[in-house]
Protein backbone atom coordinates (compact mmCIF):
# COMPACT_ATOMS: atom_id res chain seq x y z
CA UNK A 1 0.00 0.00 0.00
CA UNK A 2 1.47 3.43 -0.89
CA UNK A 3 2.30 5.66 2.01
CA UNK A 4 -0.62 7.90 2.88
CA UNK A 5 0.01 11.65 2.94
CA UNK A 6 -1.71 13.93 5.45
CA UNK A 7 -1.88 17.63 6.23
CA UNK A 8 -3.34 18.94 9.49
CA UNK A 9 -5.02 22.34 9.37
CA UNK A 10 -6.10 24.69 12.09
CA UNK A 11 -9.56 26.07 11.25
CA UNK A 12 -10.16 29.67 12.36
CA UNK A 13 -7.72 32.08 10.70
CA UNK A 14 -6.46 29.38 8.34
CA UNK A 15 -9.50 28.04 6.46
CA UNK A 16 -12.02 30.70 7.51
CA UNK A 17 -11.88 34.28 8.72
CA UNK A 18 -11.45 34.37 12.49
CA UNK A 19 -13.46 36.55 14.85
CA UNK A 20 -12.69 37.75 18.36
CA UNK A 21 -16.41 37.20 18.97
CA UNK A 22 -16.02 33.50 17.97
CA UNK A 23 -17.60 31.69 15.03
CA UNK A 24 -20.97 30.80 16.54
CA UNK A 25 -23.10 29.85 13.52
CA UNK A 26 -22.75 28.65 9.94
CA UNK A 27 -23.47 32.20 8.70
CA UNK A 28 -20.39 33.43 10.57
CA UNK A 29 -18.17 30.83 8.93
CA UNK A 30 -16.68 32.64 5.90
CA UNK A 31 -13.84 31.02 3.96
CA UNK A 32 -10.58 32.87 3.39
CA UNK A 33 -10.01 33.42 -0.32
CA UNK A 34 -8.35 30.38 -1.87
CA UNK A 35 -8.59 28.15 1.21
CA UNK A 36 -11.27 25.85 -0.19
CA UNK A 37 -9.32 25.50 -3.42
CA UNK A 38 -6.18 24.79 -1.38
CA UNK A 39 -7.82 21.76 0.22
CA UNK A 40 -8.87 20.48 -3.21
CA UNK A 41 -5.33 21.05 -4.49
CA UNK A 42 -3.87 19.05 -1.61
CA UNK A 43 -6.39 16.24 -2.20
CA UNK A 44 -5.56 16.10 -5.90
CA UNK A 45 -1.92 15.54 -4.95
CA UNK A 46 -2.72 12.63 -2.67
CA UNK A 47 -3.04 14.39 0.67
CA UNK A 48 -5.81 13.69 3.12
CA UNK A 49 -6.77 16.90 4.92
CA UNK A 50 -7.59 16.83 8.63
CA UNK A 51 -8.91 19.80 10.64
CA UNK A 52 -7.64 20.22 14.21
CA UNK A 53 -9.29 23.08 16.09
CA UNK A 54 -9.74 24.59 19.55
CA UNK A 55 -13.40 25.54 20.05
CA UNK A 56 -13.57 26.96 23.55
CA UNK A 57 -16.79 28.73 22.59
CA UNK A 58 -18.48 25.44 23.50
CA UNK A 59 -17.15 25.60 27.09
CA UNK A 60 -18.04 29.30 27.22
CA UNK A 61 -21.64 28.45 26.30
CA UNK A 62 -21.53 30.56 23.12
CA UNK A 63 -22.62 27.60 20.98
CA UNK A 64 -23.13 23.88 21.53
CA UNK A 65 -21.69 20.85 19.78
CA UNK A 66 -24.80 20.52 17.63
CA UNK A 67 -24.20 24.03 16.30
CA UNK A 68 -20.52 23.19 15.82
CA UNK A 69 -21.60 20.22 13.69
CA UNK A 70 -23.72 22.56 11.56
CA UNK A 71 -20.78 24.93 11.13
CA UNK A 72 -18.60 22.01 10.09
CA UNK A 73 -21.27 20.73 7.73
CA UNK A 74 -21.14 24.11 5.95
CA UNK A 75 -17.34 23.97 5.82
CA UNK A 76 -17.37 20.45 4.38
CA UNK A 77 -20.09 21.37 1.86
CA UNK A 78 -18.18 24.40 0.58
CA UNK A 79 -14.98 22.36 0.34
CA UNK A 80 -16.76 19.62 -1.61
CA UNK A 81 -18.23 22.21 -4.00
CA UNK A 82 -14.61 23.01 -4.92
CA UNK A 83 -13.81 19.33 -5.44
CA UNK A 84 -12.12 18.79 -2.09
CA UNK A 85 -12.76 16.66 0.97
CA UNK A 86 -12.01 16.95 4.68
CA UNK A 87 -11.20 13.48 5.98
CA UNK A 88 -11.77 14.21 9.67
CA UNK A 89 -12.30 17.03 12.16
CA UNK A 90 -10.83 16.96 15.67
CA UNK A 91 -11.92 19.69 18.07
CA UNK A 92 -11.33 20.61 21.69
CA UNK A 93 -14.54 21.96 23.26
CA UNK A 94 -12.87 22.86 26.56
CA UNK A 95 -12.09 26.26 28.01
CA UNK A 96 -8.77 28.10 28.11
CA UNK A 97 -8.39 27.33 31.83
CA UNK A 98 -9.29 23.67 31.49
CA UNK A 99 -6.55 21.16 32.14
CA UNK A 100 -7.73 18.91 29.32
CA UNK A 101 -5.13 17.22 27.18
CA UNK A 102 -6.57 18.29 23.87
CA UNK A 103 -6.56 22.11 23.80
CA UNK A 104 -3.63 23.29 21.70
CA UNK A 105 -0.75 23.92 22.51
CA UNK A 106 -1.30 20.46 23.98
CA UNK A 107 -1.05 17.72 21.42
CA UNK A 108 -4.03 15.53 22.34
CA UNK A 109 -5.94 16.23 19.14
CA UNK A 110 -2.89 15.45 17.02
CA UNK A 111 -2.29 12.25 18.95
CA UNK A 112 -5.93 11.22 18.52
CA UNK A 113 -5.60 11.71 14.78
CA UNK A 114 -2.36 9.72 14.69
CA UNK A 115 -3.98 6.84 16.56
CA UNK A 116 -7.10 6.81 14.38
CA UNK A 117 -5.18 6.99 11.10
CA UNK A 118 -2.10 4.98 12.18
CA UNK A 119 -0.10 7.99 11.02
CA UNK A 120 3.47 9.00 11.81
CA UNK A 121 3.23 12.62 12.99
CA UNK A 122 6.91 13.27 12.37
CA UNK A 123 6.31 13.36 8.63
CA UNK A 124 3.22 15.56 8.74
CA UNK A 125 2.80 19.31 8.17
CA UNK A 126 0.61 21.19 10.64
CA UNK A 127 -0.58 24.55 9.31
CA UNK A 128 -1.72 27.22 11.74
CA UNK A 129 -1.90 30.94 12.44
CA UNK A 130 -1.30 30.89 16.22
CA UNK A 131 1.73 30.04 18.28
CA UNK A 132 -0.22 27.29 20.04
CA UNK A 133 -0.78 25.51 16.72
CA UNK A 134 2.95 25.53 16.09
CA UNK A 135 3.72 24.42 19.66
CA UNK A 136 1.31 21.48 19.40
CA UNK A 137 3.06 20.42 16.20
CA UNK A 138 6.51 20.73 17.77
CA UNK A 139 5.39 18.77 20.83
CA UNK A 140 4.91 15.67 18.69
CA UNK A 141 7.73 16.27 16.21
CA UNK A 142 5.43 17.28 13.35
CA UNK A 143 6.33 20.04 10.88
CA UNK A 144 4.80 23.40 11.81
CA UNK A 145 3.94 25.87 9.06
CA UNK A 146 2.69 29.40 9.77
CA UNK A 147 0.26 31.28 7.55
CA UNK A 148 -0.10 35.07 7.77
CA UNK A 149 -3.88 34.98 7.66
CA UNK A 150 -5.93 35.19 10.87
CA UNK A 151 -3.56 35.88 13.77
CA UNK A 152 -0.57 34.86 11.67
CA UNK A 153 0.95 38.29 11.09
CA UNK A 154 0.74 39.06 14.79
CA UNK A 155 2.18 35.64 15.65
CA UNK A 156 5.16 36.42 13.43
CA UNK A 157 5.63 39.88 15.00
CA UNK A 158 5.40 38.46 18.50
CA UNK A 159 7.79 35.59 17.79
CA UNK A 160 10.57 36.85 15.51
CA UNK A 161 12.69 33.87 16.56
CA UNK A 162 10.40 31.41 14.78
CA UNK A 163 12.46 29.41 12.34
CA UNK A 164 9.74 27.68 10.35
CA UNK A 165 8.20 28.08 6.89
CA UNK A 166 5.83 31.06 6.59
CA UNK A 167 3.30 31.61 3.80
CA UNK A 168 0.83 34.35 2.93
CA UNK A 169 -2.15 32.00 3.14
CA UNK A 170 -3.27 28.38 2.96
CA UNK A 171 -3.21 28.33 -0.84
CA UNK A 172 0.45 29.37 -0.93
CA UNK A 173 1.29 26.82 1.76
CA UNK A 174 -0.53 24.10 -0.20
CA UNK A 175 1.36 24.98 -3.38
CA UNK A 176 4.60 24.69 -1.45
CA UNK A 177 3.67 21.26 -0.03
CA UNK A 178 2.84 19.78 -3.42
CA UNK A 179 5.83 21.27 -5.24
ZN1 LIG B 1 -9.73 19.93 25.37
Amino acid sequence: MPKQLYVLLDRDGVINHDSDAFIKSPDEWIPIEGSLEAIGLLNSHGYQVIVVTNQSGVARGLFDETMLEKIHAKMCRLVSEKGGHIAAIYFCPHGANSDCGCRKPKAGLLKAFAADFHADLTTIAVIGDSLRDLQAAEAVGAKPILVKTGKGRQTLLNNPQLNIPVFENLYDAAQHLIS
